[in-house]
C-alpha cells in the first residue's frame, strides 16, 4: 500500500481545545491572541464567528495526502485524491461540529462565546469568561468528545447503507475511516491534560473535590505539560526507529510541543489570575508612585469632572476594585481606562503603564505599606 505521511503512524488527531479569556498579550500570557491574529472570518453559525487560520492549509493538505495515500493502491491516484478531498472536507466539518458543541453548551450556560477558529492542530473555541461552577466547566469540556463519538457513530451507521450506492465501495471505506478518526479525536481529546478537553474535565473534577480552582488549573496544566513531553518523546522515538515516517514524527513533535507550550501558558496565566485577584487597583497606583521609573500611573489627571472628548466612553474602574477588573477593562479596544476614587474620576491610566506595574508585581515588588495614590 502506498503510504501517505506514515499511514499507520501519522496521528490522525486534532486538538479541540476550549480557551477562556483571550486576554491582551502584555497583560495575560496569552498564546492565542498572537496565534490567531491572522485567522479569517468565514461564516457565522447562530451568531458564533467561525474563523480559519492560514495554518489550516497544512492540516488540510496532510489529511488529503494521508487519505489519498491510503486508498491509492486499491482505487488509483485520481479516485484516491477525490476521496482525500472529500475526506478532508468531512473531517474539518467533524472538527467544527466538535467545537460548535463546546460553543453552544457554553452559551447555554450563559458564557459568551467569542469565536471558533480552525487551525493546523484542529479547532479552538474562545470564550469571553471562564466557568464559574465546576459542573459548567465539566459539561462544556465533555460535550466536545461526546459529539465526536456521536459523529463517529452516525458516519459508521451511514456506511452500512453506502455499499448499495454508486461508488459504494469508495464511499464506504471513506466513511468508515472518518468514523474511526472521529472516535480517535474523541479519545485523544479526553486524555487528561490541559488544554485538551480531558484536561478541562480533570480540572472540573479537581475543582469540585478540592474547592480550589487555581490549584485545579495548575494540576491540569502540569498534566498537559507532561502529556506534551510524552508526545514529543514518542515523536523522537519514531524519528529514530522508523526513518520513513519522518512526517509522522514531525507531526508528533509539533503537537507535543504545542501542548507543552499551551499548558505552560495556562499554568503561568493561573498564577497571574491569582495575582490579579489578590491586588487592588489602589496598590497598583501606589506601586507606580514607589517606582517612578514606571512612569506610572496617571496619564491625564482630571479635575474631578468626567473626562470628555476623546476620553468619553472609556471604561471606568474604581481604586478599590481588584486588578482583574482593571485588566479586563482593557479587553475591548481601549488602551486607556478612567480611574475613579469612591465614584469620582481622578484620571486615566494607559495599558502600557498597567503592564509595567504588573511586570513589577510579578517580580515580587509590592507597594510600601501605607502608600496612597496621590493623583
Ligand atoms: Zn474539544
Amino acid at each position: 500500500m502506498t503510504a501517505g505521511p506514515g499511514s499507520e503512524l501519522a496521528p490522525p488527531t486534532a486538538i479541540g481545545a476550549v480557551v477562556a479569556r483571550p486576554g491582551r498579550p502584555d497583560l495575560h500570557d496569552g498564546y492565542l491572541p498572537r496565534m490567531f491574529s491572522r485567522a479569517v472570518h468565514v461564516l457565522s453559525i447562530r451568531g458564533i464567528d467561525v474563523r480559519l487560520d492560514p495554518t489550516l492549509v497544512v492540516l488540510a493538505a496532510l489529511i488529503v495526502w494521508t487519505f489519498a495515500g491510503r486508498f491509492a493502491a486499491e482505487h488509483g491516484w485520481s479516485s484516491a485524491t477525490v476521496m482525500g478531498l472529500g475526506g478532508m472536507v468531512l473531517f474539518l466539518a467533524s472538527i467544527l461540529a466538535h467545537e460548535l458543541a463546546h460553543a453552544l453548551e457554553a452559551r447555554h450556560r450563559d458564557i459568551e462565546v467569542d469565536s471558533i477558529t480552525l487551525l493546523i492542530f484542529g479547532g479552538v473555541t474562545q470564550m469571553h469568561a471562564h466557568s464559574s461552577r465546576p459542573r459548567d466547566e465539566f459539561a462544556i469540556a465533555a460535550v466536545g468528545p461526546f459529539v465526536s463519538l456521536l459523529c463517529g457513530a452516525i458516519l459508521g451507521l451511514i456506511s452500512l447503507a453506502t455499499p448499495l450506492l454508486p461508488w459504494g465501495d469508495q464511499l464506504t471505506q471513506l466513511l468508515r475511516l472518518l468514523a474511526a478518526l472521529n472516535v480517535v479525536l474523541a479519545v485523544f481529546n479526553l486524555v487528561p491534560g490541559a488544554p485538551l478537553d480531558g484536561g478541562r474535565v480533570l480540572r472540573a473534577l479537581l475543582w469540585a473535590v478540592l474547592g480550589d480552582r487555581s490549584r485545579a488549573i495548575r494540576v491540569a496544566a502540569r498534566c498537559g505539560q507532561l502529556l506534551g513531553l510524552t508526545i514529543v518523546a514518542y515523536g523522537i522515538w519514531i524519528a529514530v526507529r522508523v526513518p520513513q515516517a519522518t512526517i509522522a514524527a514531525l507531526w508528533y513533535l509539533a503537537i507535543g510541543g504545542f501542548l507543552y507550550w499551551a499548558a505552560g501558558s495556562e499554568h503561568r496565566n493561573s498564577r497571574l489570575d491569582d495575582l490579579y485577584s489578590g491586588t487592588r487597583v489602589r496598590e497598583v497606583v501606589a506601586l507606580g508612585r514607589d517606582h517612578p521609573a514606571t512612569s506610572f500611573p496617571l496619564e491625564t489627571p482630571t479635575d474631578g469632572d468626567l473626562p470628555n472628548g476623546d476620553d468619553a466612553g472609556l471604561p471606568q474602574v474604581d481604586l478599590d476594585a481588584d486588578l482583574h477588573e482593571l485588566v479586563d477593562a482593557f479587553q475591548g479596544h481601549h488602551d486607556r481606562v478612567i480611574l475613579t476614587d469612591a465614584g469620582e474620576p481622578i484620571g486615566t491610566v494607559a495599558e502600557r503603564y498597567v503592564a509595567r506595574a504588573v511586570a513589577l508585581l510579578r517580580r515580587g515588588r509590592r507597594p510600601t505599606a501605607g502608600s496612597e495614590p496621590t493623583p
